[in-house]
């Protein structure tokens, strides 16, 4: 296998004509334009484009009423070369393999493109956790942990929270895993709770990692970002936590949302409020002081960042040439698909990528791995200056090579991760 690190001039990428919206080919298409720009060898191609490994499990578990019910459960290893499979754990009725194909080779440039040790993996369970109690999902929890343990570990795959599993679910993966090996391995997952290991700074973490990119966007797009407004879609751990660290620096909240829908007030809205409202109602939707708008709107109102912080596909050939904002910065996996991307990029709206705009999270998440390993804790003050040095630099890595390129931040940070991930596996070699 041969690589030249060489960059071709920019081409048009020869992207499918069709929008095509499963994320699993999304993420083949934004690999392949990548490996073009590399001018990567046709072998190495197929290596990286291919999952290393896919598990597929049956979950049987006991439900309240006595009855067994068998949920599917995957496991998949994108990618090793760099370091150890690092992903999360969905938890979600609309779980597919190909989207933990996706997320899993997502992981691994987003791993890549913050230059941190590790591979890429994801996992997934199909199921509807809204509808089941705690006791069922620590027991499915646990049997799927148990399951996929053969090839997890501190040194092979290490899980972490997504959509729907929180610090609890990976207390139980953590126990599982402990009570089967005969020790406590602290670092078997991240997001843990602190008591347990988890670190300082882990659940803020994804949103504060989007905030320090979104602060460097706006000095190279000279945005202001004291008075900037701000729209986010989803109000979950990233959303939430990113509206009120964006109003910490003085930005303005104008837009929120969650599964019911959204609420406006172009004068502001209280993050805080905001969040004791939805504890109390389940949604943001009602709250005083604002006025309803739909998810479809928020994306193309008026304001200057735009953060998707819900699901995949939201931005597409459909709504791209209607957004406003004039920087997006992906909270979520997956929002813009390509063809939204080519649109935008030619209107000048810059798309901080999610394999960068939301790798804050597994950032932290890789040093709560390196301070279990070590049993020495860091003050969340020493975590979020880390993690600060760690996604200024990623940004101005892939700003610089947007400039060299001549192409959008999601190729150019593509360029940077796939081409780290090509060198290692060409310096190892092919085995045997
Ligand atoms: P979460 O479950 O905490 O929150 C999801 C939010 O999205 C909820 O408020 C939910 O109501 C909302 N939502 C669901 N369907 C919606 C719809 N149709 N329209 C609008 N909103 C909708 O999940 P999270 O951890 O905040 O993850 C959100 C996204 O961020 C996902 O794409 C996830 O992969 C990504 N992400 C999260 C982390 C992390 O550390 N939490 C890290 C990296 C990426």
């Amino acid at each position: 296998m041969a690589l030249s690190a060489k960059a071709v001039p920019q081409t048009i990428p020869r992207i499918a004509p069709r929008e095509d919206l499963n994320i699993f080919r999304i993420s083949q298409i934004q690999f392949d334009i990548a490996a073009e720009h590399l001018k990567l060898d046709a072998g190495l191609r197929q290596v990286l484009r291919t999952p290393k490994r896919v598990m597929e499990v049956s979950v049987p578990t006991k439900m309240d009423n006595g009855q067994v019910k068998v949920f599917s459960g995957y496991r998949v290893q994108h990618n090793i070369a760099r370091g150890p499979a690092k992903g999360g754990v969905r938890y979600h009725p609309g779980v597919t393999l190909d989207e933990v194909k996706a997320l899993a080779m997502w992981m691994t440039w987003k791993t890549a493109a913050v230059n941190i040790p590790f591979g890429g993996a994801k996992g997934g369970i199909i199921c509807d956790p809204k509808r089941m109690s705690k006791s069922e999902l620590e027991r499915m929890t646990r049997r799927y942990t148990s399951e996929i343990l053969p090839i997890i570990g501190p040194a092979r795959d290490i899980p972490a929270p997504d959509v729907y599993t929180d610090s609890q679910t990976m207390a139980w993966m953590m126990d599982t895993y402990s009570m089967v090996v005969g020790y406590s391995s602290l670092g078997s997952v991240t997001g843990k709770p602190v008591s347990l290991g988890g670190s300082e700074g882990r659940n803020e973490a994804t949103a504060r990692g989007c905030l320090f990119v979104t602060e460097e966007a706006c000095k190279v797009k000279k945005l202001n970002f004291r008075g900037a407004t701000v729209a986010i879609q989803g109000f979950g751990n990233a959303g939430s936590i990113a509206a009120r660290l964006f109003t910490e620096k003085k930005a303005k909240v104008i837009a929120i949302s969650d599964s019911r829908g959204g609420v406006y007030n172009t004068r502001g809205i209280d993050p805080y409020k905001a969040a004791r409202y939805k504890e109390r109602s389940g949604t943001v939707v009602g709250m005083a002081g604002t006025s309803r708008i739909s998810n479809d709107d928020l994306l193309t109102m008026k304001c200057d960042i735009l953060i998707p912080a819900a699901l995949e596909n939201v931005i597409t050939l459909n709504n791209a040439d209607q957004i406003k904002a004039k920087i997006i910065a992906e909270a979520a996996n997956g929002p813009t698909t390509p063809h939204a991307d080519e649109a935008l990029a030619k209107r000048g709206v810059m798309v901080l990528p999610d394999i960068l705009a939301n790798s804050g999270g597994v950032t932290t998440s890789y040093f709560e791995w390196v301070q279990d390993l070590q049993n020495f804790f860091w003050t969340e003050t020493e975590v979020n200056a880390k993690l600060e040095t760690v996604m200024k630099r990623a940004f101005h890595e892939v700003h610089e090579n947007s400039r060299k390129h001549h192409v959008h931040m999601r190729t150019a940070a593509y360029i940077l991760a796939v081409g780290r991930v090509a060198d290692a596996t060409i310096v190892r070699g092919l085995f045997p």
